[in-house]
């Protein structure tokens, strides 16, 4: 059913994801890793600890570099499709640090091919894009760019989702698994990606050859900043960790009149109303209750005035569930009760029902692939820094890339506020500190980018080391191929 009907959404309408919903660590059931082929996997090699220390050496050298980079790139953001100049200062670092450089991917994408020897190929994605915040954190390096937004007004620009660490981190692991290169073997496809808070740049990357013109991956990696972790911390999230994201659009066409004769009209603010209370009922009574799914509508424009009944009355809802058949099922479902609404209210023509295309699918961690990253995270930082998180209904477009390759993928998470704050914030009462897209999101630059670059690149090591086996047969995301 969906995509049927007008569409009724301007391409330019701009669909800010949320891309990370606040989420405190919380005590989900973990998934296992538990056949024997697996925890052998999982396992890993003894060479992780000697790994470690290289890594770890190799981020103390460096690290004042790479604050200067990440303090840069704080005070420089663009918005989404236009990060010219953070995509030529990456394509500028892969290509001095001998990288196989191609950009203009997709828009603003650079993709960095670094091939050293058999074995596996990883994709390490950061995002490049920022939000149109105006910064108040009062930090030195705080933003203070400005940029006109479609309708014409002025918006101040800031990387209020961490994408600064991101990038940041990404040109490290350029620089360092170059200069370790005799560690490993296999293939490193590094991407800075467009466009994230949009929900576009995954697509608009794939759909230019990023899986044809380049080495395919085997593995897909990336981190996330998380404003919910104390900094020095790393968080994940097995299966399921961001939600699929659709927009709908729903406008009920009635038959305008006067408000004192409402039986010469129909009244579609009457047909929306009733909708909007039916609609629930996809999620509470429909849907399993064991699987995750919300429709929120959050937007109904209609009328001018008391007395006037209107002719129409349009819909905004956004659509959140983990599965595919659940989506389906939200997605008809949602299309079903508009249109019955429409018999039942006699409106003259049915609803027009659009599905924006700027749907971003579920973010699936493989478990074995969360289970190896937890167990090296856990010896290299201490089990104690290394937190379980809940999984969210935001959205990401990362999920994209191993969705499309079918191989296994994983987002971890970096904590970011300064622990003591933090610690303060949790004390019952107090008021929690800025989170991600809030105009006061003001990582704590030490320990966060030195955590990002460690974790990363261990991990990064670990899955190109020699003794790597194929990549297996993830485990389909459940009820992703339904
Ligand atoms: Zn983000």
């Amino acid at each position: 059913m969906r995509g049927s009907g007008p569409r009724l959404w301007s391409g330019l309408a701009v669909l800010v994801m949320g891309c990370l919903a606040s989420a405190v660590a919380g005590a989900a059931d973990s998934v296992s890793a538990s056949d024997s082929a697996s925890q052998s996997w999982v396992d890993g090699r003894g060479e992780s600890r000697a790994e470690a220390r290289l890594v770890d050496s190799w981020a103390s050298q460096n690290l004042e570099n790479l604050l200067e980079l990440y303090r840069h790139l704080h005070a420089h953001p663009e918005l989404s499709l236009r990060e010219t100049e953070t995509a030529r200062q990456v394509a500028e670092a892969f290509e001095a640090a001998g990288y196989r450089v191609s950009t203009g991917v997709g828009g603003t994408g650079v993709v960095g091919v670094l091939e050293n020897g058999p074995g596996p190929t990883l994709l390490i994605r950061g995002d490049m894009d920022a939000l149109p915040v105006s910064e108040q954190t009062g930090l030195e390096y705080a933003s203070e760019v400005t940029a006109l937004l479609p309708d014409g007004r002025t918006t101040g620009v800031m990387h209020a989702c961490g994408h600064d660490v991101h990038v940041t981190t990404l040109i490290a692991m350029a620089r360092m698994l170059v200069e370790v290169r005799s560690q490993w073997s296999g293939t490193l496809v590094l991407i800075a990606q467009p466009a994230e808070e949009i929900g576009q740049g995954a697509r608009a990357m794939m759909a230019d050859g990023l899986f044809e013109n380049f080495p395919r991956p085997d593995f897909t990696l990336a981190l996330h900043v998380d404003s919910a972790l104390p900094a020095g911390t790393l968080g994940y999230t097995p299966g399921f960790a961001f939600a699929n994201v659709d927009s709908v659009d729903v406008t009920f066409y009635g038959r305008g009149g006067h408000g004192a004769r409402p039986h010469l009209s129909i009244d579609p603010i009457v047909a929306a109303g009733s909708f909007i209370g039916s609609v629930q009922t996809l999620v509470s009574r429909r849907i399993d209750p064991l699987e995750p799914a919300v429709v929120t509508v959050g937007s109904i424009h209609a009328g001018t005035k008391h007395n006037v009944i209107p002719d129409e009355a349009v819909l905004q809802i956004t659509v959140r569930s983990y599965s595919d058949a659940v989506r389906d099922q939200l997605l008809d479902g949602i299309a079903q009760i508009a249109s019955d609404t429409c018999r039942t209210f006699q409106c003259p023509r049915p609803p027009a029902i659009g599905v924006r295309e700027e749907y971003t699918p579920s973010v699936y961690n493989d478990p074995v692939f969360t289970a190896r990253a937890v167990a090296l995270f856990e010896s290299a930082f201490g089990s104690e820094r290394v937190v379980e998180m809940p999984p969210t209904m935001g959205g990401e477009d990362f999920g994209r890339y191993a969705r499309a390759l079918n191989v296994p993928g994983l987002m971890f998470r970096v904590g970011t506020q300064d622990p003591e704050q933090w610690a303060e914030s949790r004390v019952p009462g107090s008021v929690p500190l800025p989170g991600v897209h809030s105009s006061r999101f003001a990582p704590v630059a030490e320990p966060t980018l030195s955590t990002a670059v460690r974790a990363m690149g261990i991990l990064a090591l670990e899955m190109l080391g020699e003794a790597n086996p194929p990549a297996s047969a993830p485990d389909s995301p459940p009820g992703a191929s339904e």
